[in-house]
């Protein structure tokens, strides 16, 4: 039997799953089969159990867009106060929409274009966190254009094993991430320099789904290192930013408590006065949302029986692309449970579109399943795949349910193809 209590939004009222004080099975007769659902309570509980953890110091809250950046979501959490981690201009701009403050926008990623910088400059961000010497020169010619000054960070690679999945590892020497620590004063030097360069802080993102303390206190000793070799040169950083990372139970990790995170870390800040920066994303959605869906056939082959459901690695992708293990839980509980092992598999024609292998489930076509901790990296990287419309998303907070996004429609899947070609012409006809 599934074990609810890393889900304190989800429980069982008779045989019946509930998320707050809504039946999942009323969700799915009201907005239909595959269904994003996320949990007000639990994304207020864990964003606020971040900023209480750290209320005896100034500090911001960059939640990471990329973990799940509905416009509903982002902007539950600009009233909650939260910051954003944008990766994009794109992301930006979502964030704006939202209502979100510009002065609480860290800008991250390795690729940032010069059309990208320029939008970031003129919506006067906080701080750009830079990942290469290119990058550094090129923001500078951006800003020198604008004639604007650009608030920038390194984001240093701390050269600390995360101990996590090689894809969600960013913080080693030879990764694409962040510069090498031997470089960081070198090119802080460098941007000292530059006429439109305004040092402001120091950051690092050493991995994600992390459940160890340990590489976060290293990570964090090494920093401080740094912004003491600084301060020696006269480069005096303002703030630091500890990325995000921090792990959540998926099946029975022991995720570090924020207490303890923030006992480890402020205990070994009293040398830093300046302002304090993180950028969670996974902590603070993952276990907020669940995934919805209805078995269409039990199916058996000679080794296996799958349960054939009608969400798909196009709606929720971990699974399939980082053999990422998500609980799955029967929505009604049967009385007297036969519990069989299952395949849990979606439509798409790919052997690898498995959603969970070797499941105990009791279930039969027609049944809801609920995959649980999809708040992040679930709706945002899904696709359209097999020309499948993308999963309509629903907020619910107590006893009330918002449509926060629209399922796809046929016609939104061929919005960016030209029609034209279907009646004016082929290529054929001369
Ligand atoms: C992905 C990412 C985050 C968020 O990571 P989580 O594991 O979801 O907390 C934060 N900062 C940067 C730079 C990232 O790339």
């Amino acid at each position: 039997m599934a074990n609810l209590t890393p889900f304190p939004e989800l429980s069982y009222r008779q045989q019946e799953l509930y998320i707050e004080d809504i039946s999942l099975t009323d969700l799915a007769t009201i907005y239909g089969t595959p269904l994003y659902v996320y949990s007000y309570s639990a994304l207020s509980k864990a964003y606020r159990e971040f900023s209480e953890a750290f209320a005896s110091r100034e500090t911001m809250i960059c939640y990471a867009v990329k973990a799940n950046g509905n416009l509903a979501l982002l902007r539950e959490l600009v009233m909650l106060g939260a910051g954003f981690d944008i990766v994009s201009a794109g992301e930006l701009k979502r964030v704006l929409k939202a209502g979100g403050d510009p002065q609480k926008v860290v800008f991250s990623g390795v690729g940032k274009s010069k059309e990208e910088i320029i939008f970031a400059l003129n919506a006067n961000i906080f701080c750009f966190n830079i990942e290469s010497e290119a990058e550094l020169y090129r923001i500078q010619e951006c800003a020198s254009e604008l004639n604007m000054d650009a608030n920038v960070s390194f984001r240093v690679n701390p050269d600390v094993d995360p101990k996590t999945h090689p894809y969600i590892s960013t913080g080693l020497k030879n990764s694409k991430f962040g510069v090498p620590f031997d470089t960081a004063i070198d090119l802080y030097k460098k941007a000292n320099q530059l006429n439109n360069i305004i040092i402001k802080g120091i950051d690092c993102h050493i991995g994600s789904q992390i459940t160890d303390l340990n590489p976060f206190i290293e990570a964090l000793e090494r920093i401080l290192e740094l912004i003491d070799e600084l301060k020696h040169l006269g480069i005096i950083i303002s703030h630091l930013d500890l990325g995000g990372g921090l792990g959540i139970t998926y099946k029975d990790e022991s995720p570090i408590s924020l207490a303890a995170y923030a006992e480890a870390l402020l205990s070994r800040l009293h040398g830093f006065s300046g302002k304090l920066v993180f950028e969670p994303g996974r902590r603070i959605i993952g276990n907020s949302g669940l995934l919805l869906t209805k078995v269409e056939f039990l199916k058996h082959s000679p080794e296996h029986q799958f349960a054939i459901v009608d969400a798909a690695m196009n709606d929720l992708v971990r699974p399939s692309l980082y053999d990422a293990w998500h609980e799955i839980i029967e929505v009604t509980r049967q009385p007297n449970l036969t519990l069989n092992e299952f395949d849990v598999a979606g439509p798409v024609c790919e052997t690898g579109d498995i959603l969970g292998s070797k499941r105990k489930l009791s279930t039969k076509s027609g049944d809801l399943l609920a995959i649980l901790s999809t708040g992040a990296y679930g709706s945002v990287m899904s696709s359209n795949y097999n020309a499948r419309s993308r999963a309509a998303e629903v907020l619910v907070y107590k006893d009330q349910h918002y449509l926060i996004s629209q399922r796809e429609s046929f016609d939104d899947l061929i919005r960016r193809e030209l029609t034209d070609f279907l009646t004016q012409s082929s290529l054929t006809k001369t």
